[in-house]
C-alpha cells in the first residue's frame, strides 16, 4: 500500500445521507474491512441463513464497534485502490473536523459529497460545500445515495443533480471538477461495479472516479514552512523543536529562521522515526536540531522557514471569514481566539470591510455593522501577539485559521493579504 500515491479524503453531506454507509462500502470493496470484523459476520450470517448479506452484517458490526467506542469511527479509516492509498479525514459533524481541518491535522485533497437521492441538498449539505469552498478542496465526486429508494429512477437523479449543481455555482465550485454517480451505497450499486439498475448512467463508478482523482501534488517547490508542535532537550544532542513539514524541504545545512520568536542558525540534524535523515518533505513528521538554538528561545506556534526567506510576521493582515455559528453578532472590536497551525493567538477584529454574497462571490455590503451565522465577509485583524501567517494565495496550507470562542468553532477563513511586522 505505501508506494501508492497518498490521497486524504473528506467525505461530507447531511447527517443520514449515507456517509458511514459509504465509507463501510469502500472498506469492503476494497478488501479494506479488518479482517476479524469480516470472519466473525460472515458465521453469523450464515447461521441465519443470510449469506449474501454480509455487507449489512459488516456494517451492523462497525456500528457496533462505534457504539461501543471501541474502534471504528469512520474517520481515520484507510483503504486503497489500484491508484491510491486513501485515508479519510475527520468529517464534519466529528468533533474539531474545522479546526483539525485548518490546523492541518486533516488537510483534504479532495472530497465525496453525499446527498440521498430522496432528500436532496439539505443545510448541512450547504455549509459543508461551503466549508469545502473555503477551505481549498479542488475536486469533488458527488455520490447520489440511495437510489434504490427512489427505485433507480432517473429523473429523480436529475432532480438531485439540478440541485447540487446550482448549489456548487452559488458558492462558485467550477462543476467541471464535480462527478456526479448515482449510486447506492447499501445495495453497492455504483460503488465498484457500474449497476445494471442504472442502465441509464454510463459514467464511472465511485472506485474509478476515485482512481481519477488528480495526484495531490506535494508542495515542495514553495519556501520551507514548518511550524513547530514542540521544544524538547534531549541529552546529546541539545534543542530539539518538532513538527510537521507543511511546504519546502528541510535538509542539514540550511540556514534557517523562527518567526515571530526571530531567532535562527544552521541545521545540524534531522530526524525521523528516530533515524537520521539528510533531508524532510512535506507531511514528514521531523525533529531537528540547529547550532546556537536553546530551548528558550523558540516555542511552540514558530514557523521555521529560510533564513533568506523567512516565515511572514503580521502586524495585521485581511482575510475572508465564513461564520459558521454565533450565538449573536460578530462587530469590529470583537477578540477571539485564532488557532492558525500550531498557533492560538487572540486576534481583534479590528474592522469589517465588506460582506460577500455567497451566490455571485460579489460584495453585498461595504463596512456592515455587523455579521452573523451563515455570512461571509472581509475582515482586518489584528493580532494581540506576534503571528506567523502566510497570505492563502501563496502559501496556502499556512493560510487558513479557525477561530473559536465559548468551546466551539465559530468561524473559519483564509487570509488574503498581510501587512507584515
Ligand atoms: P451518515 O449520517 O451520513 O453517516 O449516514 P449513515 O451511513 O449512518 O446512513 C444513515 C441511514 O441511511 C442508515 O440507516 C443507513 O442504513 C441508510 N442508508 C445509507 N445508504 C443507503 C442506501 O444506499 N440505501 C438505503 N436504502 N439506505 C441507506
Amino acid at each position: 500500500m505505501a508506494d501508492k500515491p497518498h490521497q486524504n479524503l473528506a467525505v461530507i453531506g447531511h447527517v443520514d445521507h449515507g456517509k458511514s454507509t459509504l465509507v463501510g462500502r469502500l472498506l469492503y470493496e476494497t478488501g479494506n474491512v479488518p479482517e476479524h470484523v469480516i470472519e466473525q459476520h460472515k458465521e453469523e450470517a450464515e447461521e441465519q441463513g443470510k449469506g449474501g448479506f454480509e455487507f449489512a452484517y459488516v456494517m451492523d458490526n462497525l456500528a457496533e464497534e462505534r457504539e461501543r467506542g471501541v474502534t471504528i469511527d469512520i474517520a481515520h479509516q484507510e483503504f486503497d485502490t489500484d491508484e491510491y492509498y486513501f485515508t479519510i479525514v475527520d468529517t464534519p459533524g466529528h468533533r474539531d473536523f474545522v479546526k483539525n481541518m485548518i490546523t492541518g491535522a486533516s488537510q483534504a485533497d479532495n472530497a465525496v459529497l453525499v446527498v440521498a437521492a430522496d432528500d436532496g441538498v439539505q443545510p448541512q449539505t450547504q455549509e459543508h460545500v461551503f466549508l469545502a469552498r473555503t477551505l481549498g478542496i479542488n475536486e469533488l465526486i458527488i455520490a447520489v445515495n440511495k437510489m434504490d429508494l427512489v427505485d433507480y429512477e432517473e429523473n429523480r437523479y436529475d432532480e438531485a443533480v439540478e440541485e447540487v449543481k446550482s448549489l456548487l455555482d452559488q458558492v462558485s465550485f467550477d462543476t467541471d471538477n464535480a462527478g456526479f454517480i448515482p449510486v447506492s451505497a447499501f445495495e453497492g450499486d455504483n460503488i465498484a461495479e457500474s449497476s445494471d439498475n442504472t442502465s441509464w448512467y454510463d459514467g464511472e463508478t465511485v472506485l474509478e472516479a476515485l482512481n481519477d482523482l488528480p495526484e495531490p501534488k506535494p508542495p515542495t517547490d514553495a519556501p520551507l514552512r514548518l511550524p513547530i508542535q514542540d521544544v524538547y532537550t534531549i541529552s546529546g544532542i541539545g534543542t530539539v523543536p518538532v513538527g510537521r513539514v507543511e511546504t519546502g524541504v528541510l535538509e542539514t545545512g540550511d540556514n534557517v529562521s523562527f518567526q515571530p520568536s526571530d531567532v535562527g542558525g544552521e541545521v545540524k540534524t534531522v530526524e525521523m522515526h528516530h533515524e537520521e535523515v539528510p533531508n524532510a518533505e512535506p507531511g514528514d513528521n521531523v525533529g531537528f536540531n540547529v547550532r546556537g538554538i536553546g530551548k528558550d528561545d523558540i516555542r511552540r506556534g514558530d514557523v521555521c522557514g529560510p533564513a533568506d526567506d523567512p516565515p511572514t510576521v503580521a502586524e495585521t493582515f485581511q482575510a475572508q471569514v465564513v461564520v459558521m455559528q454565533h450565538p449573536s453578532v460578530i462587530t469590529s472590536g470583537y477578540t477571539p481566539v485564532f488557532h492558525a497551525h500550531t498557533t492560538q493567538v487572540a486576534c481583534t477584529i479590528e474592522s469589517i470591510d465588506s460582506k460577500i454574497d455567497p451566490a455571485s462571490g460579489e460584495v453585498a455590503e461595504e463596512e456592515p455593522d455587523f455579521i452573523q451565522s451563515g455570512d461571509a465577509a472581509v475582515v482586518t485583524v489584528r493580532p494581540q501577539k506576534p503571528l506567523s501567517i502566510e497570505p492563502s494565495g501563496e502559501i496556502p496550507e499556512l493560510g487558513s485559521f479557525a477561530i473559536r470562542d465559548m468551546g466551539q468553532t465559530i468561524a473559519a477563513g483564509k487570509v488574503l493579504s498581510v501587512d507584515e511586522a
